[in-house]
């Protein structure tokens, strides 16, 4: 998907090659005033259980998104409680869903260069700037707590018995405390959001070298194949983001008309390049002109 403010975004949910049913579940929103969200949840709780879960919160989040017009990190936490309380209330409601619950980590992306996470459990967020990656998010996880106590290493932690429990859940109890954060977007910045059947398979680098190498939409199959070649023991979900290369603050400063043309995105990004090289030569000839 993309649109008028250049952001490109990409999901991709499978089921792995092991399991039965798919218990991830994820979903992108767009506010009429540009701003972006993407959420991803992976439940869990049986089967029923699991998919439940996860869809009911990715569901409520997008809901109080498109709704609330309070400020970004207000909306996050009303949001990922707005899902507790719908996953928690459900759970009791039901024998075969009793006791399921679901992480969340989700994205929110004003074309202004400003960025929200929040998240609870296992699934992450990545930034890549550069090439570089560099996670967004902390597991509330068993093993992530013993890596920040020093107490195993990171490479411990990928293959400890220990590694599918989480220490923070939506909807297992009747309140949950999620954490947000503001993040500064830059032009050119990817982000990744994933569920750990997707982290626990690839290295950081090589969803950085994927992510920065191709298109969102090949990006995601790439990676959900990387995984599934790996054994896709777990559920696969991802989701890419990319910001335009130039910003569009500064492409409309220079009198271009954004394309509102979502077939066209790669011909928008070229022109946005080409409006800054034109921006610059004009300032350079500007400059020539007041020399002489
Ligand atoms: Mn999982």
């Amino acid at each position: 998907m993309s649109d008028a403010t250049g952001i490109e975004t990409a999901s991709l949910s499978d089921v792995g090659r092991v399991r039965s049913g798919n218990e991830d579940y994820c979903a992108e929103f767009q506010r009429s005033d540009g701003v972006h969200l993407i959420v991803l949840a992976d439940g869990m709780g049986g089967h029923r259980g699991g998919a439940t879960a996860s869809r009911l919160a990715v569901e409520a989040i997008g809901e109080i998104f498109a709704s609330s017009s309070r400020d970004p990190e207000t909306v996050l936490h009303e949001a990922f409680s707005c899902a507790n309380d719908r996953v928690h209330r459900a759970a009791l409601g039901d024998d075969q869903l009793r006791g399921m619950g679901t992480t969340a980590v989700s994205l929110m992306l004003s074309r202004d260069g400003v960025g929200w996470v929040g998240h609870v459990g296992d699934s992450r967020a990545y930034r890549i700037r550069d090439g570089i990656i560099n996670p967004l998010t902390s597991d509330h996880s068993v093993v992530a707590e013993l890596v920040r106590r020093e107490l195993i290493t990171a490479e411990e932690a990928a293959v400890h018995p220990r590694r599918n429990e989480i220490l923070r859940s939506i909807g297992v109890e009747p309140e949950i405390r999620a954490d947000v954060s503001a993040i500064d977007v830059r032009p050119g910045d990817r982000y990744l959001l994933c569920s750990d059947g997707l982290s626990g398979l690839l290295s950081d680098q090589e969803i950085a070298e994927i992510t920065t190498r191709e298109t969102p939409l090949r990006a995601v199959q790439m990676l959900v194949d990387s995984a599934n070649r790996r054994g896709g023991p777990d559920n696969i979900t991802v989701q890419i983001v990319s910001m335009p290369d130039v910003s569009m603050t500064d492409v409309v400063t220079a009198g271009v008309v954004p394309l509102d043309d979502a077939a066209t995105a790669p011909r928008g990004r070229a022109l946005q390049i080409a409006a800054a090289i034109a921006v610059a030569v004009g300032l350079l000839a500007a400059v020539a002109v007041g020399l002489l």
